[in-house]
């Protein structure tokens, strides 16, 4: 069947449709996969029965039938917009109005509305690029313009730091912002490493796009306040240049496809545009369902006491199950300072990591072959085939018996390659 250049374009073979088929054969395979791969986060006891709960109540008192009976606006639930300004003001002092916030359908549809909005043709003239200026950066980016050549990315400096672990940073030396850069984006805490920019990086990263005139956007689906998937210091940041999107996902509603947006009313307008035609407007359970708890803060409650701990404990699991069995002096991990995955780096890996990753997947465990999580960068460089990211928010049974198995796979890999 031919497509337009458009239908072609998001039709042909991406990482992140792979990721989420392989997602789903892995959240319906039962205990036949060893799914660590994808982003679904953990199914928490007690988040899972406080949304439960709030549902419940919804539905005794008509609002759930109300919300699901009625549109919202383009630009989102009006209460939960309010709600949200509120909060972010009481906790920042940001000085928000319900302009600067909209609702979108997950934060990957924000991302698609952004890099399209800021990236591609401008005028016949230009074609802006979005900077990704540490790769590596999340996988879901990659396909989301509908221009070809749409993203530029500056690899990183490499520290390494004690007990097998190393550190990302950005490249300032490397990082140009040239006439064709329409914004630079930044996750933070990082999908895929766990990386979380220092404040020092995140203001400098905010003065190079003041400079230049383009908007920075922090994706801080696993940030602060809320779910706060972050073990490393860092302040929260927000100005009228700065695009800060969030996401109700990893708080542990990923079926509501709530994102939300924080901008100047400038782009929320252009934004909520966008929405009204590709969406009439977004989904209103998410919105919903978190509304009480952003009215009362118990989101941020919630995250501090119950997520952040939960997954700091399953990160130090992980790490220390990962270290006793991989043997090979070429292993390292991405220090883990939030999110939800470990990024592991082996180096001189006698395969490529997407090699390994279909071994792996042959004997029932998923994970992502970092290749992926390259967007935009150019240079050939051996170490984006030398990593691969493990996502540890599964049961602890399950990530045991994936960690053995990948550890197997590379210790013998590792042996073969020195009997050579
Ligand atoms: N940003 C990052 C860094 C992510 O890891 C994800 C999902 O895994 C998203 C954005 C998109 O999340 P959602 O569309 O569920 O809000």
């Amino acid at each position: 069947m031919p497509y337009s250049i458009f239908g072609n374009k998001f039709t042909q073979h991406s990482g992140i449709t792979e990721l989420m088929d392989d997602l789903n054969e892995g959240v319906q395979g039962g205990d036949d996969i060893l799914m660590l791969g994808g982003g679904n986060p953990a199914a928490i006891p007690e988040i899972q029965t406080r949304i439960t709960a709030l549902m419940q109540s919804l539905l005794d008192e008509g609002k759930l039938t109300q919300t699901l009976s009625n549109y919202d606006g383009p630009q989102g639930k009006t209460d939960f917009i309010e709600a949200l300004a509120k909060l972010f003001n009481e906790l920042y002092d940001w000085k928000l109005s319900s302009e600067n916030i909209m609702i979108t359908n997950g934060s990957q549809n924000a991302f698609f509305y952004l890099f399209n909005l800021l990236g591609g043709n401008y005028n016949g003239e230009v074609n802006k690029k979005i900077l990704f200026p540490l790769a590596p950066e999340y996988i879901g980016y990659a396909d989301a313009s509908v221009s070809e050549d749409a993203f530029v990315a500056v690899r990183p400096k490499i520290t390494e730091l004690e007990n097998g672990l190393f550190k990302y940073n950005v490249d300032f030396d490397a990082l140009k912002i040239t006439e064709d850069i329409g914004a630079i984006c930044v996750s933070r805490p990082t999908n895929p490493t766990g990386n979380v920019l220092t404040d020092l990086e995140i203001h400098h990263l905010d003065q190079l796009a003041r400079d230049n005139n383009v908007p920075l956007i922090i994706d801080n689906a696993y940030g602060t306040p809320f779910p706060n998937m972050i073990f490393a210091d860092a302040t929260p940041f927000w100005n009228n240049n700065t695009i800060l999107c969030l996401s109700l996902s990893k708080f542990g509603l990923p079926g509501a496809r709530c994102g939300i947006v924080i901008a100047n009313p400038t782009i929320i307008k252009a934004m909520a545009n966008l929405s009204g035609i590709m969406a009439l407007s977004p989904g209103s359970i998410g919105p919903e369902i978190a509304l009480p708890l952003v009215k009362t803060k118990e989101i941020i409650t919630l995250s501090d006491e119950v997520i952040k701990p939960f997954y700091q404990a399953k990160a130090n699991k992980a790490i220390a199950l990962l270290q006793q069995q991989i043997t090979t002096p070429n292993f390292r991990i991405h220090k883990a300072e939030g999110a939800l995955f470990l990024w592991l780096w082996f180096k001189d890996l006698p395969i490529t990591s997407n090699e390994l990753y279909k071994t792996l997947k042959e004997k029932g465990v998923i994970l992502v072959s970092g290749h992926y999580f390259f967007p935009g960068l150019e240079q050939e460089w051996q170490h984006t085939q030398e990593c691969i990211r493990l996502n540890y928010a599964q049961d602890d049974d399950v990530v045991e018996r994936g960690v053995a198995i990948l550890a197997e796979t590379i210790n013998s890999l590792y042996e073969s390659k020195s009997a050579l």
